[in-house]
């Protein structure tokens, strides 16, 4: 297994080599310089530097986020963007804010990663078996990447994914997340008839590519505050796409539980 983690300073996590292998980390260093969505550097920057007033000691990171994991994943999970106060904080996807813990937990039960919190992109954390990326890296006004964003982003997605051959499940968080996944094999040329539908725990079977298995993908939704404080997603829901999803890749049980 082969991760990473970062011990750096903000400014210079983006530059981290620790543990990947040279082409994953050309992808995430050219991630990390992408100005292609002129709306979104400006918000992102503009958030850094305006900053929330629980964190107006800390630096944000302020640039696109990378993915982050076990280069020798199986199981993909995409999100949606990055969140202005957390990621668009911290560096690291999902990390910084409850959405971030409530995943972690999730995953943390479930055997893919080895602490139930991030908190921030020092703290340590590593995942076995799962890499974490999002459909847009840059995080957008209100969540709301416009259709043109996500299009333009999933060239990161597809060089990201490229460097992560061992991937069999895809579990989109997320309907966007989902959405922007189908988009991403279309352009690579499945034909998706009839396309699948985003719902949670839903399962949907990828056709062959020029004879190449593809990733079968999952659905969960997304673990937003609206979601989780509403009870339209629980624990024991998340748990279960993930339970689910490791048996989809042929991966064994967690440790001490059933799957
Ligand atoms: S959203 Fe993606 S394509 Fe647009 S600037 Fe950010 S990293 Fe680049």
């Amino acid at each position: 297994m082969n991760r990473l983690s970062s011990t750096r300073p903000p400014a210079d996590r983006a530059s981290s080599t620790i543990s990947l292998p040279l082409r994953l980390n050309a992808v995430r260093e050219a991630i990390v310089s992408c100005a292609q969505c002129a709306r979104l550097r400006t918000y992102c920057k503009r958030v850094a530097r305006e900053k929330k007033r629980a964190h107006r000691l800390e630096t944000y990171w302020g640039r696109p986020v990378p993915g982050f994991g076990d280069p020798e994943a199986r199981v993909l999970l995409v999100g949606l963007a990055p969140a202005a106060h957390g990621a668009n904080r911290t560096g690291r996807g999902f990390t910084g804010d409850g959405s971030g813990d409530f995943l972690m937990s999730a995953l943390h039960r479930t055997g893919f990663a080895d602490m139930p919190t991030s908190r921030h992109a020092d703290d340590g954390l590593q995942l076995t078996e799962a890499y974490i990326v999002s459909a847009v890296r840059c995080a957008p006004p209100d969540n709301k990447p416009t259709p043109e964003e996500i299009t333009r982003c999933l060239g990161h997605l597809g060089a990201e994914v490229d460097e992560l051959p061992r991937v069999r499940v895809v579990v989109a968080l997320g309907k966007i997340g989902f959405d922007a996944w189908l988009q991403f094999q279309r352009r690579r040329g499945l034909s998706l008839s009839p396309r699948p539908q985003f719902g949670h725990g839903v399962v949907a079977p990828m056709p062959d590519r020029d004879g190449i298995p593809q990733p079968v993908l999952v659905g969960c939704y997304h673990p937003s505050r609206q979601n989780t404080n509403t009870g339209k997603l629980t624990a024991e829901m998340m748990e279960g796409v993930f339970r689910n999803a490791r048996k989809l890749a042929g991966l064994s049980p967690a440790p001490g539980r059933r799957a």
